[in-house]
């Protein structure tokens, strides 16, 4: 039978606390004024929560995917936008870390996973996200680097981060460049007005004639997709434990008012009905919380990106699913009040929504799951 280790366990307790006491008081504040709690980041980073996976001489901890889905499943239990927040410096991280030159690794990820420095990556464009292949970026070729020209949009962590991870064609080809805040032609045009999330700058950038040096470049020319792939993979676990937090965090929201309401001279949770919403809430949470540790589990077992396409695609789906529909659920048992901001959950809704198209759509991420399922197929 499948059981955390006594390091994750612990590691969930102390993020839990750290939660519970860092966070809780401060969400409805944080969201009223979407501001971007810099603070909470520093003392993430002071906790070894941002670098996880990331090697020590890096500054990280190095302990690994499945540690990295439980911090931020206990992180989205209370304030989801945090957790997102850390999904969103993901997959740039991964990219530089494993893609990246020495140089690289070495001046760029050690001030993000001390919190002092933010990270995001820009594939987005209006045109249409599912489509990344047909981006209108581009990164021209000149002497010394590259000259980037187009728009993204939606990006995560994109109005506060120092470095952008641009997803761009030179010709047929894709690349991903680094480009540094206060680079000349980089500019945040404006944060999107996102329904949840409402402490993240997602954010719209613009490019124009934006001079890269060519060490900005990550990995080869042309293998920009597919390192950018490989890291949307990685990092889609967390968004299915976002998921997992949020469902979690309505459930217990749920199970706390159904204990306390007395209606007909007893608790609500002495109905039938309300009994049977919190058996199948859990069951649905439950269900969920072994497809999302999958892939972790698989890529601390040594398994590739590649390996874990369809397992990545699947948590990230089932994430959004579960919160969605259990927290809708929350809201009901909570009769009037679950339609209250105040008793959170209409926020964790907001929330959830965000997650069916971030990081990929919920109905992409069926089509990688078919493609994968019906290629082993033989006829
Ligand atoms: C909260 C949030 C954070 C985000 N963060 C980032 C970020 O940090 N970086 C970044 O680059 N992007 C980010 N995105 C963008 C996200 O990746 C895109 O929204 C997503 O890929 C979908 O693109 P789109 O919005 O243009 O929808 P479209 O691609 O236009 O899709 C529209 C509809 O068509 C459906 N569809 C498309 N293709 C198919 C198909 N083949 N089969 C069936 N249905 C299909 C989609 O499922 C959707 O329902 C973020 C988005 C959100 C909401």
């Amino acid at each position: 039978m499948f059981e955390l280790t006594k390091q994750q366990k612990i590691l969930r307790s102390l993020v839990r606390e750290f939660a519970e006491s860092e966070l809780a008081t401060r969400v409805l504040k944080l969201d009223e004024k979407r501001a971007f709690p810099f603070d909470i980041v520093k003392k993430l980073a002071a906790q070894g929560i941002i670098g996880m996976t990331s090697s020590k001489d890096l500054g990280g901890t190095a302990i690994g995917h499945l540690a990295g889905i439980i911090a931020i499943e206990e992180l989205a239990r209370v304030y989801p936008s945090i957790a997102f927040f850390l999904e969103g410096s993901q997959a740039p991280m991964y990219a530089i870390e494993n893609f990246g030159t020495e140089k690289q690794k070495k001046t760029f990820l050690p001030p993000i996973i001390k919190g002092d420095k933010i990270i995001c990556i820009a594939a987005t464009e209006p045109a249409g996200g599912s489509d990344l292949a047909s981006i209108a970026t581009i990164a021209v070729p000149v002497k010394g680097g590259y000259v980037i020209k187009g728009r993204k949009v939606y990006i995560t962590n994109g109005g506060v981060a120092d470095l952008v991870a641009v997803v761009a064609k030179t010709g047929e080809r894709a690349v991903i460049l680094l480009v540094e805040k206060g680079t000349p032609g980089f500019t945040v045009a404006g944060r999107e007005n996102q329904m949840g999330f409402k402490s993240v700058h997602i954010s719209e950038l613009t490019f124009s004639d934006c001079k890269v040096p060519a060490e900005n470049l990550i990995g080869k020319e042309g293998a920009g997709l597919a390192i950018a792939m490989s890291s949307f993979i990685v990092a889609r676990p967390s968004i299915g434990a976002i998921g997992l937090g949020i469902a979690r965090g309505a459930f217990d929201i749920a199970l706390k008012f159904a204990k306390e309401r007395v209606l007909y001279g007893k608790p609500i949770s002495k109905l039938q009905n309300i009994q049977f919403m919190l058996a199948e809430m859990e069951t649905e949470i439950e269900k969920a919380r072994w497809v999302i540790y999958y892939p972790a589990a698989a890529l601390d077992r040594g398994s590739s990106p590649r390996d874990i396409g369809k397992y990545a695609a699947r948590a990230k789906a089932v994430g959004a699913e579960v919160a969605a529909e259990v927290t809708k659920r929350a809201i009901q048992i909570l009769g009037g009040c679950g339609v209250n901001p105040e008793y959170r959950l209409a926020g964790l809704l907001n929330d959830a929504m965000e997650l069916f198209p971030a990081s990929g759509t919920v109905e992409i991420m069926k089509v990688i799951q078919a493609r994968e399922i019906l290629n082993k197929v033989k006829h």
